[in-house]
């Protein structure tokens, strides 16, 4: 009986779709010249757009001469977190974002304005459709049509109740208050949604293709959302940043899997031609991308990848210039350098925290098109294959990351620091903090994001994680900086005691200058200065991971009696008359995922043009061994003497 009903209501599915109308706008949109299309053309010459849609159909469901680097379905696989996406879709639970799970229901008659939680994250993503090239993967393994004809379905509806309305396209970016249909067009066609559809459907027509609910007359309505989706973006692009990169990077693929539209050379050129540009624009010389997110960064490697690696398999790298490659090698050296050994990266900006699994993945796709680099092949097989690159600490002065490492290997000693120009929007006011990594363990997490932007709470939340006071770097009177350009005075990134020295105007009379040094590849030692006129509170923060941390007011120290072996000491000595005070102190490493530590500052009053100047010490150890006595003082010969265990050391 269950399968009657079954049988009874695919086939009312597969009628509904059959009776959906032939889109005939399709066939002024195709280059009906197209070598493959004849039958196509000649069907709509007589006036039979069914016979056309059907020959369309048919040339497609044949057609070998293009391909994406993207899916092999020879190779399909499904993951469990996909199988679920694919199968909650199925009652229209539908997977739209990490931070918000689970998933929110949107109704047997989908409304696609549901927005339960007012971050315009949830309301953006939800047209990005996420679940469905798993609901395609689900089929392609299962055989099983009801994911086939609910995709079709869903398709649908979401072209129906989605219409483009044409909005000032400064409502796209500025996130003014759009009313009526704007509203919701706002979210539903924001070019990045936009563009993100247009990649994904290429992976949806292929995995959907053979299925019987993809119809002749469902063909020309996708191709015909396919090509007003290219169009939309191509007016509406962003004007800078990943949002650029990503849109025109979707539009080339575009204009290379469908280049049986009339306008498909054009997409092809605009995407190119913006990346060919952007590339040169967004990667400073030293190989960072300029919102100086390590995210991002990586998710601007793959972009440019992508689209290498689409003209590759369609036969047009030549309309690339050898250079782009070049930046792109230039990117992942440069990522690969700030990244610690067990491939987790530092969270500053807006970067969330990456995984083996992903950044291996990463790692192997670059392979392909780098392979004769054995720096990327060393992480593209987890040090199996390839040689880890002959450096150790390494600055990049453009972007001002600097990263002093004593080591490859998990054992390792990393300390990242983020001390460089202002960046574009995802970059933070976090000038001179840094990470700390050792043996595995992140000591010193950045702060990360938390959360974009959304309604008053939401935007209050993101504020806090983004504010400088959450960093580990000095402020005036816990207020943001003004200014962002640090300036490189020194980097010695070898010997025995390697030294930054940088700078930051942050405030209207008040200069950071920040000496760290990096000593016997062991410990650290930070020179805080705050020079110029300004007077006020001075504070220095500092922030460490979750975990018990012993807090010494009279020592000014912190000493960690952290679980595991990896431990720290932490004592600073300050001005006379500072203060140790404990902070409020949380830490993400994901959306919407936020980890209490121990965060303190230390206050100083500054009533004069006097330079304040503080020593920190910053000493990791593995246990069983104690945390040692520590004291530091500055000489007039700008000389520090640091004792550990009353052994002395004079460093300069
Ligand atoms: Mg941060």
């Amino acid at each position: 009986m269950k399968r009657i009903l079954l049988l009874m209501m695919m086939c009312l599915g597969m009628n509904l779709l059959q009776a959906q109308t032939i889109d005939r706008d399709v066939f002024s949109l195709l280059n009906l010249d197209y070598p493959g299309l004849e039958k196509v053309k000649a069907a709509h010459e007589t006036g039979d757009d069914a016979q056309a849609a059907a020959e369309l159909l048919t040339y497609y469901r044949q057609r070998t001469d293009v391909s994406t680097p993207d899916l092999d379905t020879a190779r399909l696989t499904l993951s469990k977190r996909e199988q679920q996406w694919a199968d909650e879709a199925l009652e229209h639970t539908f997977y739209v974002h990490d931070g918000y799970q689970p998933s929110f229901n949107y109704g047997k008659d989908i409304n696609w304005k549901y927005w339960p939680v007012e971050d315009n994250e949830l309301r953006w993503q939800l047209h990005r459709h996420k679940w469905f090239t798993p609901m395609g993967k689900a089929y392609r393994l299962t055989h099983d049509e009801k994911y086939a004809q609910e995709w079709a379905l869903q398709y649908a509806d979401w072209v129906k109740k989605n219409p483009l309305v044409q909005i000032p396209k400064q409502l796209y970016e500025l996130q003014d208050e759009a009313e009526g249909e704007a509203e919701n067009v706002r979210f539903a066609w924001r070019p990045l949604e936009a563009s993100h559809r247009l990649a994904d459907q290429i992976n949806q027509f292929i995995l959907f293709l053979p299925s019987p609910h993809f119809t002749p007359a469902f063909l020309t309505e996708f191709l015909t959302n396919d090509h007003r989706h290219a169009l939309h973006v191509m007016d509406n692009y962003s004007a800078e940043g990943n949002h650029l990169l990503f849109e025109a990077q979707r539009v080339l693929y575009a204009g290379a899997f469908f280049p049986e539209f009339k306008d498909a050379p054009a997409w092809r050129k605009s995407g190119i031609d913006i990346l060919n540009r952007e590339i040169k624009k967004q990667v400073y010389p030293d190989g960072g991308q300029y919102e100086l997110d390590l995210h991002y960064h990586p998710a601007c490697i793959n972009i440019f990848c992508k689209a290498l690696r689409m003209a590759d398999v369609n036969g047009f790298r030549k309309e690339f210039p050898a250079s782009y490659a070049d930046t792109i090698e230039r990117m992942i050296v440069f990522y690969m350098n700030l990244c610690y050994p067990d491939y987790t990266n530092p969270c500053f900006s807006d970067a969330k925290r990456g995984n083996l699994r992903v950044e291996q993945g990463y790692y192997r796709e670059w392979a392909k098109l780098f392979p004769d680099n054995a720096q990327i092949r060393y992480f593209a097989t987890g040090g199996k294959e390839g040689t880890a690159p002959a450096n150790l600490s390494k600055g990049f002065t453009d972007s001002g990351f600097f990263a002093f490492r004593s080591g490859w290997d998990k054992d390792a000693t990393v300390m990242v620091i983020k001390a460089g120009p202002k960046g574009e929007w995802h970059s933070q006011p976090d000038n001179g903090t840094f990470e700390l990594w050792v043996h595995g363990k992140n000591l010193f997490p950045d702060s990360g994001s938390y959360v974009y932007e959304g309604n008053e709470e939401v935007t209050r939340l993101r504020n806090w994680f983004r504010r400088t006071a959450s960093h580990n770097t000095l402020t005036l009177n816990g207020q943001n900086l003004e200014n962002r350009q640090s300036v490189t005075r020194k980097w010695q990134a070898d010997g025995e005691v390697q030294c930054l020295v940088t700078e930051n105007p942050g405030y209207k009379d008040l200069t950071h200058r920040r000496t760290f040094y990096f000593v016997d590849n062991t410990y650290f030692v930070i020179v805080d200065e705050a020079m110029g006129n300004a007077t006020g509170t001075v504070n220095l923060n500092y922030q460490t991971c979750d975990g018990t941390v012993n807090i010494d007011r009279q020592a000014l120290s912190l000493t960690s009696a952290f679980e595991g072996d990896v431990q720290v000491k932490l004592q600073c000595f300050a001005p006379d008359g500072t203060t140790m005070k404990e902070e409020e102190g949380w830490y993400s490493v994901a959306y919407r995922q936020r980890t209490p530590r121990t965060a303190v500052s230390f206050n100083t009053p500054k009533t004069s043009s006097e330079t304040l100047r503080y020593v920190t010490v910053i000493y990791p150890y593995l246990s069983p061994a104690q945390a040692p006595d520590i004291t530091a003082r500055l000489t007039d010969g700008e000389e520090v003497i640091v004792t550990i265990d009353g052994k002395e050391r004079r460093i300069k």
